[in-house]
């Protein structure tokens, strides 16, 4: 059927109309106590078995925990290891007896974990998401860690690096972040020709591009489920579309030394970027890209902001691709939502709820929920804050503030007569589990490729 608004207006008057007894049309106020609603929902949300679709479970002292590292920055309050809400976390996850994050007493608190994780070895994670009702989280790390369950944990692997085979001296002299993460690129990239057996570069563009198919074979053959681009925080998320003889040219000036020229790097990775998105239609491997504001005090948030993906999500020769909008375009995030009308195109909710505090985080969501429900997902982004204060306490805070503003929000659409409650408890269902979960194979069952022509 032909997509209208009058037909959609419609079909949604009816359902309205039938569920829920004499509500003919949605209220710009809330007709019911919105309180009462949520209390009422937050016990059944919180029984919802989650999916978390972006987290760095790890150890702090783990160096694959992330591909790169944040720079010196200007963290913004609610993600700094001074939140006092890490307290609660701590008391709930570990019964942290302190009412401060004093030295001594994170001491305290390093022996506890230290001393479980001792005791409990590769469950020690298991039981973590247990208490946090997560079913499965996705491990967005540079390499699985044996102390991680598979059965538990899905291996989301880095392929940035595949953008910077030339020299990146011009790019590391740009400022004090991109002299962290340049370095951080190569060591990723040096790893992953090791990791295919080959010593040096290949010599020709062709030899490249296998190199890299070769790397994501070998990844999803082990666990592999979906590729990570981390790429906004080196470049703009605006992709051209240069031709393969352009990219074969730059290929050959620069794969054994010398310097490109800004234009000549983003061109030919342009192309690369390009090439990793239909390898990722071949192999079924969604492709995740960080699509909001990020950390470092010169990350260029008008340059990154998913938007400036339209010409590539909104290119039907990309629909066999799944595409996740990591972090969901925030601050940009009223108008990422429209990026998901593409059948192909999802959006994550991760460190969104992190940055906000839940009152704001709940307005992003039901207006993400009002629009496109059923292609919103839940993440944490949880990750190591230092030695104390582990990814533990960052998954709890995560899921608390994803589990109440969902409870706010779904509350507010129930009290202005936009969704009954079984309506409200299936969205719940779709976005703390079901959604993401539908794009992956189960465990234990990894597709491999295919074989189709490249
Ligand atoms: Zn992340």
């Amino acid at each position: 059927m032909r997509f209208t608004w009058r037909s959609a207006m419609l079909s949604l008057g009816a359902a309205v109309l039938l569920a829920s007894k004499g509500w003919p049309q949605a209220s710009p106020l809330p007709r019911g106590d919105v309180q009462a609603i949520y209390r009422h929902l937050l016990p059944q949300i919180q029984a919802i078995k989650m999916f978390d679709h972006h987290a760095h479970p790890g150890y702090a002292d783990d160096p694959d925990v992330d591909a790169m590292a944040i720079p010196p920055s200007h963290l913004p309050l609610r993600l700094r290891d001074t939140n006092p809400e890490l307290i609660a976390a701590a008391k709930a996850l570990f019964g942290y007896p302190y009412k401060d994050l004093a030295p001594e007493h994170g001491r305290w608190l390093i022996e506890k974990t230290n001393e479980r994780k001792r005791a409990e070895g590769v469950q020690y994670f298991d039981h973590i998401l247990d208490k946090l009702g997560i079913e499965t989280s996705v491990a967005n790390r540079a390499a699985m860690a044996d102390y991680l369950d598979p059965k538990r944990f899905r291996w989301v692997f880095f392929v940035d690096s595949f953008l910077f085979p030339f020299d990146t001296s011009e790019i590391a002299s740009r400022n004090e972040d991109e002299a962290v993460f340049m370095p951080l690129q190569r060591k990723m990239l040096e790893r992953y020709l090791k990791q295919a057996g080959l010593s040096q570069l290949p010599d020709s563009l062709d030899g490249y591009l296998a190199f890299i198919s070769r790397v994501l074979e070998q990844n999803q053959q082990r666990g592999g489920i979906a590729m990570k681009f981390e790429v906004a925080y080196f470049r703009p998320l605006h992709f051209d579309d240069p031709s393969r003889e352009t990219a074969a040219t730059l290929y050959e000036k620069y794969h054994a030394g010398g310097v490109p020229t800004p234009q000549e790097y983003r061109t030919f990775q342009d192309f690369i970027f390009r090439y990793l998105v239909r390898e990722g239609g071949r192999l079924h491997l969604p492709v995740h890209i960080h699509s909001s504001v990020g950390a470092g005090d010169y990350f260029k948030v008008t340059e990154s902001t998913a938007i400036n993906l339209e010409n590539v999500l909104k290119d039907p020769r990309y629909l066999s691709t799944t595409f996740v909008l990591i972090h969901g375009g925030y601050p940009y995030a009223r108008q990422a939502i429209w990026l998901a009308a593409m059948k192909n195109v999802y959006l994550d909710s991760s460190a969104t709820e992190l940055i906000l505090y839940p009152s704001e985080f709940k307005d992003v969501l039901q207006l993400w929920l009002e629009t496109y429900p059923e292609k919103i997902t839940f993440g944490s982004d949880c990750f190591p804050f230092n030695e104390a204060l582990g990814a533990e306490e960052s998954y709890w805070l995560g899921v608390r503030s994803s589990q109440t503003a969902l409870a706010a929000a779904l509350a507010e659409m129930m009290a202005e007569g936009e969704i009954t409650e079984s309506r409200a408890l299936e969205v719940a269902r779709q976005y703390l589990h079901d959604t993401a979960a539908s794009l992956y194979p189960p465990p234990g069952s990894s597709r491999v490729s295919t074989g189709q022509q490249r």
